[in-house]
């Protein structure tokens, strides 16, 4: 809509953001900034030393809700600009709705930046600050422009506003109390400070222009009456602050310099600076003043990120809870597997643009794989499981009991993560789709008559298969070649077209393999007009019960393998327990959801 300044202006180079700061941090000739150590009105300030941090930034979640990647996108923008500019970055609870906001999600939050990685602890000082600390400023500072003549009680009713407000296309209308004298607003603004007056009877309204063609600065709504128990004031006020005149305020007390906000702002950024510079005119906030700069929003694909929706998932068991692994929320991203540095490279990947980014989910798998690979152990589990019999265990060995041991690497790259022991035993579990009675054209692996590898194992050979009553396959039954185990001389004389994973049944460990999908069947759920619930994939989740190798039987909960050939995979930090394994598949080896 209107734009003040040039100051949103993209500048060259792929990040805008990094260009204002620079261009920022050369200036010359600006006012000094103070920083008295904790936020505070100008007086407070003005008492202090300069500022030795650069820039000042800030991540500021309403704690109604759990956060979710779009919030990753904002906290590694705003975290990561100070770290790169010398600055600090506050943690700000925007807490200045007494409705919605628990303690719960205050805490929730400040385990999630940081698991993320980032401090708001800066030279020994903790930067966690509340806005609701503010509330006793954000009144003085609406007393001012009553007061300066800037601002007036309004009775009408909402419907009254709402209809005189106007449209794009269509001036507003003064409101008849506009007119009245500072004296009378400020005795009336003080009436609905002391509770003589119902929740929603009148509000304080920045004066300004109803014939603005910015809506937003036709007289905004400044405070409400609102008669609810805050977490942090409890019963102290019945009159709290409007989001948009807040949040510069909080800005400005805490002498942030760059205020980095999602684009839906932008038509508040005219307010913003209307707002702070009155209040800096009055002597209430000291020069130099916060600026406002948009970015654009991050989205990923087949999930929604809006809290309203993901509370109605929540709320409604169309999910586990706000850390159900299909959720986008950094909780349910933590508890699928993502690891927070596959987050961070992601949101960095996504750079920083003036629109809105639809990202699809594919990106965030690549680069959780790009993370994992040259970490995560191996291993071996049979996902779904098959049996297969060695018929001529007992000629070769000697006993069906015999036990040939193998090892592998954990590693295929980092020796130091050790070798993992196994047994090869006369029973094994393999893949089901690992054999066919009758193989397709190209299929390489099990079927009467073909050889393949056990892999760290011998070369087998298929004989044939049993079957129930009903004609379904119950067991493989082939023959090892001798002299064939891997990793003992002549081993690979005999060529074999496949290898393929098993698990031994008198070692295998039983397992819960929680298989997940996308939660939503179409890219943007919420994007039409339909209702984004009848997109909900009913195969999102799947649970299977598979076999593990031995070396996983005691892992703790949390940690990350690559199973081989089926993909990445993470000890479920809720559910899992020593002799009770869960483990939930976070993606497979490659991209299976492009096709
Ligand atoms: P939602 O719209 O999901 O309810 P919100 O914007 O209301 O989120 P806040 O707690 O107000 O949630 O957000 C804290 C910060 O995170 C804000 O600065 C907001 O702009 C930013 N943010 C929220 N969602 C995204 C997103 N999808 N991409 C980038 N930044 C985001
Ligand atoms: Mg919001």
């Amino acid at each position: 809509m209107s734009h003040p300044s040039d100051d949103n202006k993209p500048a060259p180079g792929n990040n805008f953001l990094r260009s204002i700061i620079e261009r920022d941090l050369a200036q010359t000739g600006q006012p000094e900034r103070h920083f008295a150590g904790t936020p505070g009105d100008a007086a407070h300030h003005a008492a202090g030393p300069l500022d030795a941090a650069k820039i000042r930034t800030r991540f500021p979640p309403e704690p109604n809700g759990y956060l979710h990647i779009g919030h990753a996108k904002s906290i590694c923008l705003n975290f990561g600009m100070a770290r790169d500019y010398g600055g600090i970055c506050h943690l700000r609870f925007d807490d200045t709705n007494p409705e919605k906001e628990e303690q719960e999600y205050v805490d929730a939050i400040q385990e999630m930046v940081a698991w993320l990685g980032w401090d708001w602890h800066s030279g020994g000082t903790s930067h966690l600050f509340f806005a609701s600390n503010y509330f006793d400023f954000m009144y003085r500072a609406a007393e001012h422009l009553v007061t300066a003549g800037l601002a007036y009680v309004d009775e009408q009713t909402p419907e009254e506003m709402r209809a005189n407000r106007g449209d794009f296309g269509r001036p507003g209308v003064n409101s008849p109390f506009r007119a009245r004298t500072p004296a009378e607003n400020l005795a009336r603004f003080r009436e609905m400070k002391d509770g003589q007056h119902a929740d929603g009877a009148m509000i304080l309204r920045a004066k300004i222009d109803m014939a603005a063609p910015n809506i937003n600065l036709r007289d905004p709504a400044l405070y409400r009456i609102r008669r609810a128990t805050h977490h942090n004031t409890g019963d102290q006020w019945c009159i709290y602050p409007m989001y948009t005149f807040a949040h510069p305020i909080e800005d400005a007390l805490e002498r942030i310099t760059h205020s980095l906000c999602t684009l839906e702002f932008e038509d508040q950024r005219p307010f913003y600076d209307w707002l702070l510079g009155h209040l800096a005119e009055g002597g209430l906030l000291a020069h130099p003043l916060p600026h406002q700069y948009e970015f654009g929003r991050l989205n990923l694909t087949y999930v929604v990120t809006s809290k309203r929706k993901l509370r109605q998932l929540v709320d409604e068991g169309h999910v586990d809870g706000w850390d159900d692994p299909r959720l986008p929320t950094l909780v349910g991203m933590r508890r699928r597997g993502y690891t927070a540095t596959s987050i961070r490279n992601m949101v960095e990947a996504t750079g920083v643009t003036k629109s809105n980014a639809w990202l699809d989910y594919s990106v965030m798998d690549g680069c959780l794989r790009a993370d994992l690979e040259g970490k995560a152990a191996r291993a071996c589990a049979v996902l779904d499981p098959l049996k297969l019999k060695l018929t001529n265990w007992v000629e070769l060995f000697g006993s069906s009991s015999h036990v040939e041991r193998s090892s592998a690497p954990a590693h295929p790259q980092l020796a130091e993560l050790g070798q993992r022991e196994f047994g090869l035993g006369h029973e094994v579990w393999i893949e089901r789709d690992d054999f066919m009675e009758v193989p397709v054209k190209g299929y390489h692996r099990l079927f009467p008559g073909n050889r393949t590898r056990l892999k760290y194992g011998y070369v087998i050979e298929c004989t044939g298969c049993e079957k129930d009553a009903e004609g379904q396959i119950t067991a493989v039954l082939a023959t090892v070649v001798p002299d064939t185990k891997s990793g003992t001389p002549g081993a690979d004389a005999v060529k074999v077209k496949s290898a393929i994973t098993w698990v031994s049944v008198h070692e295998a460990v039983e397992a819960e393999l929680r298989l997940y999908d996308r939660l939503f069947t179409i890219e943007q759920p919420d994007a039409g007009d339909g209702d984004y619930l009848s997109f909900i994939n009913p195969q999102s989740r799947r649970v299977v019960t598979g076999y593990l190798e031995p070396s996983l039987a005691k892992v703790p909960a949390g940690t990350h393998f690559q199973f081989e050939r089926h993909g990445y995979f993470v000890a479920d930090r809720v559910d899992h327990q020593a002799g009770k394994p869960v483990f939930n598949k976070i993606t497979g080896l490659k991209d299976g959801w492009s096709k």
